[in-house]
């Protein structure tokens, strides 16, 4: 518990938008522009984001990225029977799509010093069933795409990337969205690296895929209403080619979109400084320090997870109440996949079958990281680590 001499500070939540004058300027003028579904500001967004990861690919918005990982599989053909191989710790997003389908994700354990799919593990789990391949970049490091993207060439497999955490990331020097996956997904939840509330981009560079999601994104229809109502063929005329779905971001998202990616490059800076701030103040402390980007590789660091070293005096539920005493937030990313009923149920999944991500789960604390803390936020975390676990 806090002293009684030490004044109450307010709460320090893990994680907390970054949101200015200009998203909300931008957000009033496209509410006043008489435009506010799908629409030019979508558009601009769509096309900033092509141009952020550098030209020569597709960004299609969406209204959240578990919607396009769901375009992303249904675009690739995955259907029943087929297996789709993906880590156990991730967000149930990553792989409930692969249910909406009527498939079945195959879970594989992760590398105990990334935390990301351990690509000897994913080659182990190939059947003739196996599909596609869906990589998360845990926390914003790269999983290793080289031994990802080799094994699928070798097996004929898609590879669709979770990077809700990864904007932005680099693997060998090339963003994440760039890479020779098949569709890569990013995420502007809340609390990710850019938020437009809800949203996401689906990114492709191949255009037979785009137009697939373009199309399933709203109602399988071959225009949308913005096309509609600016082209000269009649504006009530469309086909309907699929029973589409309802995937599509507003302009009033898009108008948020817009600012918060302009923004992005001082939100990375703020980031990479926060994470290595962290590293200098916790090193002395009995913890594993997230693993840092290989050399000249960009982490987006969207998480900062320590875990408790063998040997530290106190519990990870222990550490997270302490820090609440202290009036700071955690979260923990995540309890993995097979510890959920539908997933351990349905598969018949143990923590034995997961020895590293469950190791790693019940050693593990999300710490506040976000653009908008203070500095002096960030000493009040250490600080209390310290007094903690020092
Ligand atoms: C946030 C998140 C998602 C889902 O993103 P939404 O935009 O909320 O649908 C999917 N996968 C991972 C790993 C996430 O962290």
């Amino acid at each position: 518990m806090p002293n009684a001499d030490t004044p109450a500070l307010p709460f320090l939540p893990f994680a907390r938008p970054d949101i200015g004058d200009a998203e909300v300027n931008a957000v009033a003028e496209a509410m006043r522009s008489g435009w506010v579904t799908t629409g030019p500001q979508t558009r601009t967004f769509e096309q900033a984001f092509t141009d952020y990861l550098g030209g020569g690919v597709d960004s299609l918005a969406v209204n959240s990225a578990t919607a396009g990982l769901h375009l992303a599989l249904e675009a690739l053909g995955i259907g029943p029977g087929d297996e789709v191989i993906a880590p156990t710790l991730t967000f149930t997003a990553t792989t409930e799509v692969v249910r909406y389908l009527g498939a079945d994700p195959v879970l594989v354990d992760v590398d105990p010093v990334t935390l990301n799919m351990d690509p000897a593990l994913v080659r182990a789990a190939i059947t003739p069933r196996t599909k596609a391949i869906m990589p998360v970049h845990y926390g914003g490091l790269a999983c290793d795409m080289d031994a990802i993207l080799a094994i699928a060439k070798e097996h004929g497999l898609k590879v669709v990337e979770d990077a809700a955490h990864a904007l932005p990331t680099t693997w060998k020097g090339t963003l994440v969205g760039q890479l020779a996956s098949d569709v890569t997904v990013f995420s502007f939840y809340a609390n990710k690296t850019i938020t437009t509330g809800e949203g996401g981009m689906a990114v492709t560079r191949d255009p037979e895929l785009a137009k697939r999601m373009r199309v399933m994104r709203l109602h399988g229809m071959n225009r949308d209403a913005f096309d509609r109502f600016t082209s000269k063929t009649p504006a009530w005329y469309y086909e309907v080619v699929a029973p589409g779905f309802k995937y599509n971001m507003t302009d009033v998202a898009a108008a948020m979109g817009v600012q918060q990616l302009a923004r992005l490059p001082a939100f990375v800076e703020r980031r990479q400084y926060l994470a290595q701030r962290y590293h200098a103040g916790l090193k002395h402390l009995p913890l594993v320090l997230p693993a840092e980007a290989p050399a000249g590789d960009v982490h987006a660091w969207h998480l900062y997870v320590i875990r408790l070293a063998p040997g530290a005096r106190l519990s990870r539920d222990a550490l997270v109440q302490g820090l609440s005493d202290r009036g700071i937030g955690t979260s923990v990313h995540y309890v993995p996949l097979h510890r959920h009923p539908y997933w351990r149920d349905r598969y018949a999944l143990t923590p034995a079958m997961f020895p590293e991500a469950d190791a790693a789960y019940q050693a593990m604390v999300s710490i506040p990281l976000f653009t908008a803390m203070a500095d002096a936020d960030q000493d009040r975390v250490i600080a209390a680590l310290d007094q903690l676990l020092g």
